[in-house]
């Protein structure tokens, strides 16, 4: 049995056209069902559906065999148990620090509204300024509004939601893609068949 851990939304979106030129095949029904574990065309081949974050959780812990999620969200639950075996190229986005246009960004203590807490202390820690990091779950444009913070530390795309808040993009943290992740005990073990299945979406990337 192989089980593939994918998160709804873009990453499933974007994930299903490479699984079907590997073999793998969810029915429309599956995919519109509410069901967390869905059936492939392949008996031995489950995929769950869970949050993005909870990703890099599951292929730690050996509850799926691979996994695909942004190195976004990899880096912030570092690489503990997993290995990152293959640049998909998909979900592509850029972590930035942005503020509001005219921040004041040169105080002693910056205060950082972010989701990715790890991410934003390291880059600022390498920049050598002192920050204060405040966790938020999401909506992080709206920090430095409200003067929660002097900037934010978030995902870009198009830049879009940040100008329809009125912020401008500061610094590029990283570049983002999706990766497949693979659980590093049962890339040791189910070795054979897990490579075969790396391959097989490696040749149609
Ligand atoms: P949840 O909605 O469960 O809280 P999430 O917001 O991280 O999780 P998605 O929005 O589907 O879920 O994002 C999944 C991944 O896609 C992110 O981890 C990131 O790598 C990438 N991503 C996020 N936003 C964008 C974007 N605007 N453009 C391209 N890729 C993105
Ligand atoms: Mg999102």
């Amino acid at each position: 049995m192989l089980t593939i851990a994918l998160s709804k939304g873009r990453i499933l979106d974007q994930t299903l056209p490479l699984l079907e030129k590997a073999g793998i095949s969810i029915s429309k029904s599956e995919l519109e069902s509410r069901k967390l574990i869905l059936d492939t065309n392949l008996n031995d081949v489950k995929v769950i559906v869970i949050r993005a974050s909870d990703v890099p959780v599951f292929v730690q812990h050996g509850a799926a065999d691979f996994g695909i999620a942004g190195k976004d969200v990899l880096l912030e639950h570092g690489a503990n148990g997993i290995f990152e075996l293959l640049d998909l190229n998909i979900s592509k986005c850029r972590l930035m620090v942005a503020s509001k246009k005219d921040q004041d960004l040169n105080k002693s203590t910056l205060k950082v509204a972010t989701k990715y807490v790890k991410s934003a202390k390291e880059y600022f820690y390498r920049q050598g300024k002192q920050v204060e990091v405040i966790k938020l779950y999401g909506a992080m444009e709206l920090a430095p509004i409200v003067g929660l913070s002097d900037c934010i530390v978030d995902l870009v795309d198009t830049g879009n939601t940040l100008k329809a808040n009125n912020l401008v993009p500061i610094a590029l943290i990283q570049k983002i893609s999706s990766r497949l992740i693979v659980n590093s005990a049962a890339f040791n073990t189910k070795h054979k068949e897990i490579k075969l299945w790396i391959q097989k979406i490696k040749q149609n990337l």
